[in-house]
């Protein structure tokens, strides 16, 4: 990956290629140049996919400061250039807005992909995992900690301690399921954070122990368990923080990717609030990001809510103090940053909770209106974590008493996932204004998993996007990596239409979309899910210049081919940041 500036063409040798009347187009120049605005940059000969309302394909569009002053054809947008516009020729090659993510964890995602976690995802047999964990035991010094992101089993007994204990006992060990929502400990790790059979389980949360002897097996499942033994492990400090988002960012934009919305990261731990707030100060971060950072229970929610926005200007909650300081600073920063308030309710994989098969629910129900309340109650967007069918209702209970108590409009309460929800329940979603925030992705890599979630009596099915979209609800696509395998777009784009699975398997074919609804839904969808339609999601005049060339077009290609098309140049605000080593675009 490199970034740099592509080599431009003049307006004259612009005039010359595009085949223009160099007199007629000239004259007509100097007749508007005094009233007309000057473009920075230019792109002309493309095939300018807008997503607009109509869908229109444009052939050039001007950008100036980092926003689109015109989109038309080549002889419209040539009033823009002057003698200092930078033109670039597209050679017909396709353009579409910037791509929107709508549910990453950045963190975690650069910190998996730098080798700071053990990514085991995409190795399956149990013997090659243990294999992959004593490699990196062989190369860790005696006492310090392994760390392993991603098991891909949907088993709770796939690992325990046992397993982990014949790979070494020199080291302790976190296996973390792909969710990132339960894992394995071996023997050491379980010893250093005190967990033993007289070990109770957190709230809303559960340390396994065996029938037998009632020691722990090594499973925890849930953030309060899992986070006995995660205090414990080293953290990345200021630095490594910043590398690891830095590098997520990059990832992202070479995928064709301008914004991610950070579904997921924890206030003050371990600084990361600090490291994007400082990356969005000083430009670097190739994506704009939206941040919507965890509450983990009650008092969390009501200290955050309380110092961040009700201006109590002092509280002991001093993890948080960057923002506040942050808040206080620089309002316009904080604003366009703040995204609202993630919460979860269940797991992924059994910890789901199904009315056919209860998992792991993390709050009462009672915690989970009276969360829910605190931000809605002050105006704020909340996005909640539920893959099981109940606890989706839950949540919609937890709105619609919200709702009921202090009504309000256009609030974009917003549920991650949403598995396979009852057909009821989508109607209930669309009456409350609910949105879905999905990911058609994961029917590629996990949908041999699924077939007990294939349509029956009132289910659609599992991630039902064509019934989502009948029924009204608003959505949004996100790949939601570490928790995903992968994070390009593309293959989301490919799987909304083609829905066939890794094994071959066409999921619910009725389900499908077309290529133009789903990059709808990666652009202007997901733009709506962080209130952000009016600035970005589609190539219009007045909105940010985020806009992506790509190897090939998406709307002609066969929709299997789309996972493997390149994104050859990202503009995020007008400005290359990111060309491809390949590309022919000079
Ligand atoms: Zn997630």
């Amino acid at each position: 990956m490199k970034v740099n500036q592509s080599k431009t063409i003049g307006r004259r040798e612009f005039l010359k290629i595009s085949g223009l009347t160099t007199v007629g187009i000239l004259s007509g120049f100097a007749r508007i140049e005094a009233s007309t605005p000057t473009a920075d940059l230019v792109l002309v000969n493309g095939k300018i996919i807008t997503v607009d309302p109509a869908d229109s394909i444009a052939r050039a569009v001007a950008i100036k400061t980092g926003r689109i002053l015109a989109v038309g054809e080549n002889e419209m947008i040539s009033k823009y250039i002057g003698r200092d516009s930078k033109v670039m020729d597209l050679r017909g090659k396709t353009v579409t807005p910037g791509l929107i993510d709508s549910h990453a964890h950045l963190p975690f995602f650069g910190l998996r992909e730098n080798g700071w976690f053990l990514k085991l995802q995409g190795v399956e047999p149990k013997d090659q995992v243990l294999e992959m964990l004593a490699q990196r035991a062989r190369k860790t010094p005696k006492g310090e900690w392994i760390s392993a992101w991603g098991v891909e089993s949907m088993s709770l007994s796939y690992l325990n301690k046992d397993d982990l204990d014949r790979v070494t006992t020199q080291h302790p060990m976190l296996v973390v399921h792909t969710g990132g929502q339960w894992g394995f400990a071996n023997s050491y790790a379980l010893k250093i954070a005190g967990i033993d059979k007289n070990t109770a389980n957190p709230a809303g949360s559960k340390v396994q122990k065996s029938s037998v002897d009632s020691e722990p097996t090594g499973l925890l499942i849930h953030y309060p368990a899992l986070d006995l033994v995660r205090r414990h492990m080293p953290v990345p400090d200021h630095e490594q923080a910043k590398d690891a988002l830095l590098f997520a960012t990059q990832l992202y934009a070479a995928e064709g990717v301008t914004t991610v919305h950070d579904n997921f990261f924890r206030l003050g731990s371990p600084h990361f609030d600090k490291a994007y707030f400082e990356l969005a100060q000083s430009g670097k971060m190739p994506v704009m990001i939206k941040l919507w950072p965890y509450m983990a229970n009650s008092k969390v929610a009501s200290n955050v809510s309380h110092v961040l926005f009700e201006s109590k200007a002092s509280h002991p909650e001093s993890k948080i103090k960057e923002l506040i300081r942050y808040n206080r600073e620089n309002p316009e920063l904080f604003s366009s940053l703040w995204g609202g308030f993630k919460m979860a309710v269940d797991g992924g994989g059994p910890p789901g909770h199904w009315y056919r098969n209860p998992g792991v629910f993390l709050h009462s129900t009672d915690e989970l209106q009276k969360m829910f309340k605190l931000f809605h109650r002050t105006g704020h967007q909340v996005s909640i974590h539920a893959v099981g069918d109940k606890a989706v209702d839950l949540i919609l209970d937890a709105i619609e008493a919200g709702l009921k108590e202090f009504p309000r409009k256009d609030h974009r309460h917003r549920i991650e996932h949403a598995l396979s929800p009852q057909t009821n329940s989508l109607k209930r979603m669309k009456r409350l204004g609910v949105l879905v925030s999905t990911h058609p992705q994961w029917l590629y890599a996990w949908g041999d998993k699924w077939t007990g979630l294939k349509r029956r009596e009132n289910y659609f099915g599992v991630i039902p996007l064509r019934s989502y979209l009948k029924s009204g609800i608003p959505l949004a696509l996100g790949a939601d990596p570490p928790a995903f395998p992968a994070y390009q777009p593309q293959l989301a784009l490919s799987e909304a239409v083609t829905r066939v699975t890794r094994g071959g398997y066409r999921f619910d074919p009725a389900e499908s979309l077309s290529i133009q609804e789903a990059l709808r839904l990666q652009t202007m969808g997901s733009a709506y899910a962080g209130f952000q339609e009016n600035e970005m999601g589609s190539i219009e005049k007045g909105k940010l210049a985020n806009m992506v060339v790509w190897s090939r077009d998406l709307y002609t290609i066969p929709p299997a081919e789309i996972r493997d098309v390149k994104a050859e140049l990202t503009l995020l605000k007008g400005k290359i940041v990111y060309k491809s080593n390949s590309s022919s675009l000079s």
